[in-house]
């Protein structure tokens, strides 16, 4: 699971945001961007990025709504306020809804990219995927030995990377994962890349045919529509 840090800029001022992409590029990481509040909602919901850096004054949807809607859902999704008037009101206010720090404009590189590296050292420390869980319907999933138990008796053995997908959406059972971001955390694929959907599609119907009791009805991996799949846990 070793890939770039992917970064969503969101900032509707073309120069700082055409700025920011090729700084950051030149830095190595995968850069995508969005210049209404919109579109860079709907790629933060769906992309799984490792960190935003979000304009707070944007047309559409403002850079608080913006953060406070990916806060619910992601609460761990490190997030960067760019500030353009940086008074302490605005910074109190993005804090509170829960960015991770922020960055007054006018910044220099070097100002930016010490934020930039120290929230992802502070905030994504290689999460580690947990190698024991238990299933919505008491299902033990060992990861290490690749197998599941229901009764104390094996159900399935699971490939590798069928195991992988299974671990990553353990590790995020709280809410659905988008397919684009199983591809990128899971299997490495750039972020700019083609999404290729439909590999993970087939590593999830091979799940369900191994793990569900009705694969036509899945209880335990479900399809959220619009937003990805989510694995039901153990309460
Ligand atoms: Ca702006």
């Amino acid at each position: 699971m070793s890939q770039q840090h992917s970064i969503l800029i969101v900032e509707d001022e073309e120069p700082i945001r055409v700025g920011l992409e090729d700084v950051l590029v030149f830095h190595g990481f995968a850069v995508e961007s969005a210049a209404d509040g919109r579109t860079g909602l709907h790629k933060a919901l769906t992309g799984g990025f490792d960190l935003i850096l979000l304009d707070l004054m944007l047309p559409g949807i403002d850079g608080y709504a913006v953060c406070e809607r990916v806060r619910a859902q992601d609460p761990e999704q490190p997030i960067i306020m760019l500030t353009a008037r940086g008074t302490d009101e605005d910074i109190v206010r993005g804090l509170r809804l829960g960015a991770d720090d922020y960055v007054a404009k006018p910044f220099s590189v070097v100002q930016l990219m010490l934020r930039v590296q120290a929230v992802l050292r502070r905030t994504r420390p290689l999460a580690a995927l947990p190698v024991r869980f238990t299933l919505a319907d008491g299902t033990e999933v060992d990861a290490a030995n690749l197998s599941a138990h229901r009764d104390g008796v094996a159900i399935a053995e699971l490939t590798r990377r069928e195991m992988e997908t299974l671990q990553y959406l353990a590790a995020h059972a709280e809410r659905p994962v988008a397919a684009e971001e199983l591809l990128h955390r899971v299997w490495g694929y750039p972020k700019q890349a083609s999404p290729e959907t439909r590999t993970v599609a087939i590593h999830i119907a091979k799940l369900r045919r191994k793990l569900e009791s009705d694969r036509a009805e899945p209880r335990l991996l479900l399809t959220v529509r619009g937003a990805g799949y989510r694995l039901r846990l153990t309460p």
